[in-house]
């Protein structure tokens, strides 16, 4: 080969291919056909009803399709991902109740080198799904805290990390786990000790951050003990009442619900219900050791299983719930629309545009997905 002049410059930098894409764009404002163009990492360079944006330019693709916001997963236990069988057929407590359930005795029994790996992996298929924020509920006080954010370090995810005390009483335990954590995320309130939760309250408001828990699972426990905590986020609710649930949406707390993870054991989060009432609801892949940390199957397992059961939801409400809510709860509700030079970052579905909420709720899966590249944190 020739010797060609190279120039004496550092590797430069080439702008990303971008992709032009003809469909429809679903984001917080609702549906609607268009055409956007995006940059290699998501952005939107530019948006507008179809046939509006001209041809095709150097470098670019034109693909056929859905736009979305990139994901959230509303309610994630990535530290027990490590897990590799078939859930045990045991009762609920057996399994992940603390301190005693199976799960609690993998932690313990498992290194953190381990975890760290297992943790790291389910959030490398988590982008590979398009999911830039997992809110995860980390056991193991401040050390699991940074377990979570060294495993995270590189695949693009960002977590928002609701730590957990080993000892609720112990207020300096949770000074510490607040100091490096974005809230607490805590088990029921009936598997705390008395007083754990007040405290929980003061020193997550103190500092600022969230305060999350999960309420009536398993079984029922009385709504108004949960909400004088003001949490930021419930999850499940499955055993919740008509009641309840309305004293939910007045206290306009979004609820995370975990479909795929109740069905175990033979339960089904009030999705319908808390769609009747306009709650606000995320959606989340739960345990780590059971389910593989994928919306579109959580979606999908959603939509099937309300039918099944006669509760018919809206595929709006479960995209929604993936896609869009989330980003509100977090207090970023700018990532869920897609605007021309916002800071959401989309996703493309190579699905029929007909029926957008159905074909992505019922149908979307990993083969039909186009991540751009790009970072979702500096320490990518
Ligand atoms: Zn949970």
């Amino acid at each position: 080969m020739g010797a060609r002049p190279t120039k004496p410059t550092s590797r430069p930098v080439r702008p990303p291919p971008a992709l032009r894409v003809i469909g429809v764009v679903i984001d917080a404002q609702g549906a609607f056909p268009q055409e956007v163009r995006l940059s290699g990492d998501g952005r939107v360079l530019e948006r507008g009803s179809r046939g509006t944006l001209g041809p095709e330019r150097t470098g670019e693709r034109t693909v056929r399709g859905i736009v979305l916001p990139a994901s959230v997963n509303g309610h994630s236990h990535l530290g027990d991902s490590l897990w590799g069988k078939e859930p045990p057929r045991l009762p609920f407590q057996e399994v992940v109740a603390p301190p005693l359930g199976l799960k609690h005795r993998l932690l313990a029994e498992s290194s953190e080198e381990e975890k760290r790996e297992a943790v790291h992996a389910a959030l490398v298929s988590m982008r590979a799904l398009g999911t830039l924020v997992s809110i995860d509920f980390r056991e193991e006080g401040l050390e699991g805290v940074r377990l979570l954010r060294q495993a995270a370090r590189g695949t693009g995810v960002e977590p928002w990390v609701l730590g957990r005390p080993t000892d609720p009483l112990d207020r300096s335990e949770i000074r510490a786990v607040l100091s490096e954590a974005d809230g607490l995320g805590l088990s029921a309130l009936r598997d705390l000790p008395l007083g754990a939760p007040e405290l929980a309250r003061q020193e997550a408001r103190r500092a600022g951050k969230w305060l999350a828990l999960h309420a009536s699972e398993s079984v029922w426990e009385p709504i108004d003990p949960v909400l004088d905590l003001h949490p930021n986020l419930l999850v499940h609710l499955c055993q919740a009442t008509s009641e309840d649930l309305d004293a939910v949406r007045e206290a306009k707390v979004p609820v995370a619900v975990c479909p795929r993870s109740n069905a175990l054991y033979q339960r089904f989060p009030p999705i319908a219900e808390l769609e009747r009432r306009h709650v606000p609801m995320l959606l989340g892949t739960d345990n780590g050791m059971f389910q593989a940390p994928d919306l579109f199957r959580e979606m999908e397992f959603a939509y099937l299983s309300s039918r099944a059961r006669g509760e018919t939801v809206e595929p709006r409400t479960l995209v929604e719930a993936a896609f869009v809510n989330p980003w509100t709860a977090l207090g970023r509700p700018m990532e869920a629309r897609l605007e021309t030079g916002g800071p959401a970052r989309a996703l493309v579905l190579r699905l029929p545009t007909e029926d957008p909420y159905y074909q992505v709720a019922a149908r979307g899966a990993h083969r039909h997905l186009l991540v751009p590249r790009g970072s979702a944190s500096p320490s990518e």
